[in-house]
């Protein structure tokens, strides 16, 4: 185990960063966080800020010598870089499940042969495959670029031949994933810890609504039905074990109109559909994050009533800033994160804030009324 006083490194300085720091200094570790830019979120609240590339050898070096353990933020850390470092320090998540994750068509591929439902798709590496792979997941469909895709980035509608070609083009003629597009029922996640020794405990599903791509809000414990809850979970915990995963892992689901359960994607970190357990979970998804790097024992993922968890996005803040804190704060049941972002472009993350309820449906009421009066459509 490695216990409080150690220096644990983080790899990425983003909003999710300055989560886990938190959590990991209010339980007594040292953080230093790599991450190129200058005053980024991890950056404003560690004991120690290497601004550099994520393969700067100088850094990876430092970070190598000075830490008991090395995590990461975001999933497209460099595999290399990972792998560097976890040749001389436990680095946890592994640098082969990062891999897998920064890759929709490795992604999709492990699950497939994991027998795990995802929806139809076909990989497509240059433009004379785009014909053979409509014909295999048929129309409508999305075509999503493998790397560096988020928050919807990267991909297009494809309802025929002729859009898949133009799609293909517009996305710069990279290797894609052409997906069958879902009539969706309803979005969830689960997010789960999975420790060293392979101890798992999930958190309760999720449901998330998006808007343009990007979530929007999310709703715990999911309503759903007992067999998708449990079906979700049992997935979710068999990628982990199939990873021989350790930290903090996030599974997104779609759940069809037609009712199949099938997996979206997974993120190799904590998420934004877990930011409701900083609230309303014995043990955030954060603290989660800390033990299973540091090999402690996982903490209890049991909730507290219902949690409404709102992505306050740059958008807010080309309104009416002021009056937006004034109405969160005046909620006795709503708990406002800022991310320390100083530029609010549109549809950046900047924040969010959670509503608790004694049940999901007070939870959610309570967040919507929040939405209308920030102004949010
Ligand atoms: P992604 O970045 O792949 O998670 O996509 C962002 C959002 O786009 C998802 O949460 C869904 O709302 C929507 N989406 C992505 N892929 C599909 C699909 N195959 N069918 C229907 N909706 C999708």
């Amino acid at each position: 185990m490695i216990l409080p006083g150690a220096t644990l490194g983080l790899l990425g300085g983003g909003q999710l960063g300055r989560m886990f720091v938190f959590a990991a200094r209010s339980m007594g570790y040292r953080v230093i966080v790599l991450d190129p830019e200058a005053d980024c979120p991890a950056a404003q609240v560690a004991d120690r800020h290497l601004a550099a590339a994520y393969d700067d050898e100088h850094a990876m070096e430092l970070l190598a010598r000075e830490c008991a353990a090395v995590t990461t933020e975001f999933e497209n850390v460099p595999a290399a870089s990972l792998e560097y470092l976890a040749a001389r320090v436990p680095v946890r998540p592994g640098a082969n499940a990062v891999a897998i994750a920064q890759d929709r068509a490795l992604e999709k591929t492990f699950l497939r042969e994991h027998g795990l439902a995802t929806a139809r798709f076909a990989i497509v590496d240059d433009a004379e495959a785009i014909a053979s792979a409509l014909r295999e997941v048929g129309a409508p469909a999305l075509l999503k670029t493998t790397r560096l895709g988020y928050d919807g980035k990267g991909q297009a509608r494809v309802d025929d031949l002729d859009s898949a070609q133009r799609a293909f083009a517009a996305l710069g003629g990279v290797r894609c994933v052409l997906e069958e597009r879902v009539a969706l029922q309803r979005e969830i996640s689960v997010v789960l810890g999975r420790g060293a020794d392979g101890e798992v405990r999930c958190y309760p599903v999720t449901e998330n609504w998006h808007r343009d791509g990007i979530l929007d809000i999310s709703l715990a414990p999911a309503r759903v039905a007992e067999e998708t809850r449990t079906h979700a979970m049992s997935m979710a915990t068999a990628i982990a074990a199939k990873l021989d995963y350790c930290g903090v892992l996030a599974v997104e689901f779609f759940v069809s109109s037609d009712g199949r359960l099938l997996v979206n994607e997974f993120a190799p970190r904590p998420h934004n559909s877990g930011h409701w357990t900083l609230d309303a979970a014995i043990t955030s998804q954060f603290e989660q994050q800390v033990r299973a790097l540091c090999g402690l024992p996982l903490g209890d993922t049991r909730v507290f009533g219902g949690a409404a968890m709102l992505n306050l996005l740059g958008d807010l803040w080309h309104g009416a800033q002021a009056s937006a804190w004034e109405n969160i704060l005046r909620q006795p049941g709503a708990k406002l994160h800022l991310y320390g972002k100083q530029e609010a472009r549109v549809g950046r993350k900047m924040g969010h804030v959670t509503c608790l309820g004694e049940t999901p449906e007070l939870a959610l009421e309570s967040a919507l009324r929040l939405k209308g009066e920030l102004g949010i459509s």
